[in-house]
């Protein structure tokens, strides 16, 4: 368990090993979201600032619980400012163990690390202990760690805005570098396409075939 004490790099990589040594792919976000909350309370945060949403009620697939929302008032004036990440992992790394050797951090085993998005988690944790343990002045701030990002950012889509108190701005922590902002996206939807050819004898009427395969390359 991290040293809730001294804050300096060694704190914050135990921050994110422990992050990453809790199971949770996406549906299942339970254990790192008590890991989440506990450490945050650890921090000085009370209890009352931290709440979860209903959003795995309305989510349309099994979803353990909602999201976890940290809203902290401000101790100098300013628009209300947005963290945000999500708790779960890709199902590859159900079971992963993380491994630190030297610089870097992978998973023992088969599995995949869940670096995407536990560094995500321990960033925004690292963030509130800052804040709190060097006393720095900040405008309210919202924390959302959202669940069922990986398939289908349905966390995100189910928030309700009224609960994050009325951000002005919002950053999304979930990305690959700490130098890098996004500021614009086009967006993801999902869909699944089906391509129906026509057979045909390859050798005596050929032109009367139609090829999925290129009916979907063509489309693509
Ligand atoms: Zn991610």
């Amino acid at each position: 368990m991290a040293n809730l004490s001294s804050l300096n790099q060694k704190w914050a990589l135990d921050l994110l090993m422990d992050c990453l040594k809790i199971n949770g792919i996406t549906g299942k976000e339970s254990a790192i979201a008590k890991h989440v909350a506990s450490t945050l309370i650890k921090l000085g945060i009370p209890k009352n600032l931290i709440k979860h949403d209903s959003a795995h009620k309305e989510i349309p697939l099994p979803t353990e619980c909602g999201n976890l929302i940290v809203t902290l008032p401000g101790t100098s004036s300013g628009p209300r400012l947005l963290f945000s990440t999500h708790l779960d992992t890709v199902p590859l790394c159900a079971g992963a163990i993380p491994l630190l050797k030297g610089k870097k951090i992978t998973a023992s085993g088969k599995t995949a690390l869940g670096g995407d998005n536990r560094t995500g988690v321990a960033c925004l944790m690292y963030l509130a202990a800052k804040l709190i343990r060097e006393n720095i002045p900040h405008p309210p701030i919202t924390l959302l760690f959202t669940v069922r990002e990986e398939s289908g950012l349905f966390g995100a889509r189910y928030v309700k805005p009224q609960d994050l108190g009325n951000p002005a701005m919002g950053f999304n922590v979930d990305g690959r570098g700490p130098e890098g902002i996004t500021i614009g996206a086009v967006g993801a939807e999902r869909f699944e396409v089906e391509i129906f050819g026509r057979a045909s004898h390859a050798g005596v009427y050929p032109e009367k075939g139609i090829s999925s395969i290129m009916v979907a390359s063509i489309a693509l």
